[in-house]
């Protein structure tokens, strides 16, 4: 049975960072001069990731969803993930990517055991790509999320709105819906960087509905229990799904069911609290014990919820590679 904080919620679901590094600098995720990058030594090996999921899994969770930074850009990881496909009690094992490296990789990721990708999509337009990400990608995503497909993989694309950058494309977006079974998710954008002015780029999910509504009829599919963030709509006669997540108009912390972990071992109940436990001493002494111990006392001193509006935010900025998104 997967824990329950003190709130009552049930944690069933880890999102585990395998690096920080990536091959797109997103101005949202980023500084356009890029972060301090974490040396080699600072970050896990995947024999510490292994015995960290491993650990989570023995504590009762049975969802995964590998990070980064780009976790595909980490050598080594389609190996990593097949020795974590094989956890007995892993129940789901996912991976968020940018879709970069996806067409060289989705034969491979089918076959580690991968069930589900979340491919982070924010433009259909290369101008608009090249001005978001700073890289000159688009055509390879694009390919990458048809590869991904062609191997059977049932595909979530996240994006993230910002107005006067890409919200222009919220119905171009759920078009893709309308035309095949994948997810669109909309995101709200966070204020992780705490970018001048980042308020401005805010488009609150209420706008983003009401501007779907203008094309599509909505209807709204049951909430399971777990089942993560999103508020999710069927649009009559679509093979896929649209979701709206908003994290900062209309916070989900009382049904938040994740803790994080990051590439160097930091493991986290919320994204925007600076509370932390440094996992290495356990990883350290090797002690099983410990790490799940490590594991159990995040989940109960996970924050009732963040300090984050559409207006205010009060934590430090950080980037949202060094942590996992
Ligand atoms: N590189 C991978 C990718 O982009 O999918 C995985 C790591 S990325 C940090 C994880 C997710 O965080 C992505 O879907 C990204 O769009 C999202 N993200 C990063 N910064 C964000 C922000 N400021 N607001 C909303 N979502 C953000
Ligand atoms: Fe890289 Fe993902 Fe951050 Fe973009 S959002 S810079 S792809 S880690």
């Amino acid at each position: 049975m997967p824990p329950v904080d003190p709130q009552g919620r049930t944690i069933n679901y880890l999102r585990l960072s395998v690096t920080d590094r990536c091959n797109l600098r997103c101005s949202y995720c980023m500084p356009e001069n890029g972060i301090s990058k974490i040396t080699h030594n600072e970050v896990l090996s995947y024999e510490d990731l292994y015995r960290i999921a491993r650990a989570a899994v023995a504590i009762g969770i049975d969802k995964i969803r590998i990070t980064g930074g780009e976790p595909l850009v980490r050598k080594g990881i389609i190996g990593f993930l097949q020795q974590l496909a094989d956890i007995p009690g892993l129940g789901q094992l996912v991976l968020t990517t940018n879709g970069v490296l996806l067409e060289e990789m989705a034969a491979e990721l089918r076959a580690a055991g991968v069930k589900r990708l979340n491919i982070s999509l924010d433009t259909l337009n290369p101008e608009t790509f090249a001005r978001i990400s700073r890289c000159d990608s688009l055509k390879r995503v694009l390919a990458g999320i048809q590869m991904a497909k062609d191997y059977g993989f049932p595909i979530k694309l996240n994006m993230v709105v910002m107005r006067g950058i890409n919200d222009h494309e919220i119905l171009d977006f759920a078009e893709l819906a309308t035309n095949s079974a994948t997810t669109v998710r909309f995101i709200e954008y966070m204020p992780a960087i705490r970018e001048y002015n980042w308020q401005g780029l805010v488009v609150p999910g209420t706008e983003i509905l009401k501007r779907l509504a203008q094309r599509y009829t909505l209807l709204p599919l049951e909430h399971a229990e777990a089942a993560g963030p999103a508020r999710n709509f069927r649009i009559p006669g679509a093979p896929g799904i649209i979701g709206v997540i908003t994290p900062v108009s209309h916070h989900f912390c009382s049904e938040c069911n994740r803790i994080r972990v990051t590439a160097t071992g930091q493991a986290k109940g919320c994204l925007f609290s600076e509370s932390r436990i440094d996992l290495k001493q356990s990883l350290h002494e090797n002690s099983d014990v410990l790490l799940t111990r490590a594991l159990a006392e995040v989940i109960d001193t996970k924050p009732l919820q963040h300090q984050m509006s559409t207006e205010e935010c009060h934590h430090q900025a950080f980037s949202m590679s060094s942590i996992g998104g």
